[in-house]
């Protein structure tokens, strides 16, 4: 019998929902690149419920105790006394989300030796210490593609709330307020900008090709170009390096992991670099921006706005500066955790562990570190220190 330690975040203020907005959520069969949606034997939940917070289990229990093991889901993760640093001497498997990330560090997997499948309910398994990963033995695995739109429609979304001064026109409506003027001195139309994505993979490249009809000029810098036909169906421009990029941007998103190399990488010099009054998006990680650096350039109006969904460290505390800083549109982090997404990605979890319980073959694409080494999308994307 193993011990599956499952931390989610918490089930609604008011209560596990008992009903919902709409009926039911679209069924979405293959991804864009072609690759399959979750395959499953068969689903214990119903999609477009509310899966990803404690009550909803992800919808595993039925399944995994099926199976005769354990499961223990948990929203207590920070502290020696946390349900999860009790319960991981013994788990073989912990799966977490990035939106509300048990942080799986180095000294924690070594005070797991049980440890064997760390499960990404997501993307992103920067939470994991993907060396410690590495030196231990542990698969670590993520449901590649399944909010990869979802995000990339939130960042469509906070352009142009940021671009159209969006969210200070709706609080002047909720306050009573119509002092249009105040409303419009900050508010510009996006079409004629230029806009660049940092990584034109999956949800970089989708970003792209949702903004193509606002006739913007498009542009992108990553690791590996896109082919030349993806780059003349998009009309989006190569930069050989984010500095060149970021120079000719009016808005710039980030879509990148976080890793060794993007660590920081907007601190006060790469922003020195941006056009004066440019938008940052940034739906990536919290660590790519030097917090402090994202405030001065607010404050001084070298960044017009910042948006984005993702902090350091989750939850952000009450004090955090990007609570308060001017122009922003920051949101918990929630882009990848619509009930649409979370019903792909809880099925995409629910294969992960059929494949390891019945010892199959975990997809490829879905693998970031396997047998000691980085794997699949995760030697792709990731680098490991001192590889
Ligand atoms: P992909 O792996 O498909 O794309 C990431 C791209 O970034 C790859 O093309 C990669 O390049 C490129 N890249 C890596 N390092 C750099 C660098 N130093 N400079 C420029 N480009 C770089 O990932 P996704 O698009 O699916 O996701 C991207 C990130 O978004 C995730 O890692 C995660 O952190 C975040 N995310 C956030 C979510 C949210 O809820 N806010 C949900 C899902 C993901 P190469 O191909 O050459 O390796």
């Amino acid at each position: 019998m193993a011990t599956i330690i499952c931390v989610l975040y918490d089930d609604p203020e008011d209560g596990y929902p008992t009903s919902y907005a709409r009926g039911e959520v679209p069924t979405i069969e293959r991804y864009h690149s072609g690759m399959t949606t979750p395959t499953t034997e068969r689903i214990d939940f119903t999609p477009g419920e509310l899966l990803g917070s404690v009550s909803g289990e992800l919808g595993l229990r039925k399944f995994v105790e099926e199976r005769g093991h354990r499961l223990v889901v948990t929203s207590d993760k920070e502290g020696p006394d946390s349900v999860l640093e009790r319960e991981l001497p013994e788990a073989e498997i912990v799966i977490s989300q990035p939106f509300w990330p048990a942080y799986l560090t180095a000294e924690r997997i070594a005070k797991a030796p049980n440890l064997k499948l760390a499960v990404t309910a997501g993307i992103g398994s920067d939470h994991v210490d993907i060396d410690a990963a590495i030196e231990h033995d542990v698969t670590v695995a993520e449901v590649t593609y399944s909010n990869s739109i979802s995000v990339s429609e939130h960042v469509v979304m906070m352009i142009l709330a940021l671009v159209r001064n969006y969210i200070p026109s709706y609080q002047t409506v909720v306050e009573g307020g119509w002092n249009i003027a105040d409303c419009v001195s900050r508010a510009y139309d996006l079409e004629g900008m230029q806009v660049g994505t940092v990584g034109a993979g999956r949800i970089g490249s989708a970003v792209l090709r949702r903004l193509k009809p606002f006739e913007v000029g498009l542009h992108y810098t990553d690791r590996h170009a896109l082919t030349d036909e993806v780059e003349k169906e998009l009309g989006v421009t190569f930069h050989a390096d984010v500095e060149e990029m970021v120079g000719v941007c009016d808005v710039v998103t980030i879509n990148a992991p976080l890793h060794p190399e993007t660590e920081s990488l907007f601190d006060d010099q790469l922003i020195g670099k941006m056009k004066y009054g440019a938008y940052l998006v940034n739906t990536a990680r919290g660590k790519i921006c030097s917090r402090d650096a994202v405030v001065r350039a607010l404050e001084s109006g070298q960044l017009a706005g910042y948006a984005g969904d993702v902090w350091f460290p989750q939850p952000a505390p009450e004090d955090h500066p990007w609570r308060t800083m001017p122009h922003h549109g920051m949101t918990p982090h929630t882009s990848g955790t619509t009930l649409s997404a979370q019903a792909r990605y809880a099925a995409g979890v629910r294969e992960i562990l059929e494949c390891w319980f019945d010892g199959r073959p975990i997809r490829e694409d879905y693998l970031i570190v396997q047998a000691g080494a980085l794997a699949g999308a995760g030697a792709h994307a990731y680098s490991a220190k001192g590889r």
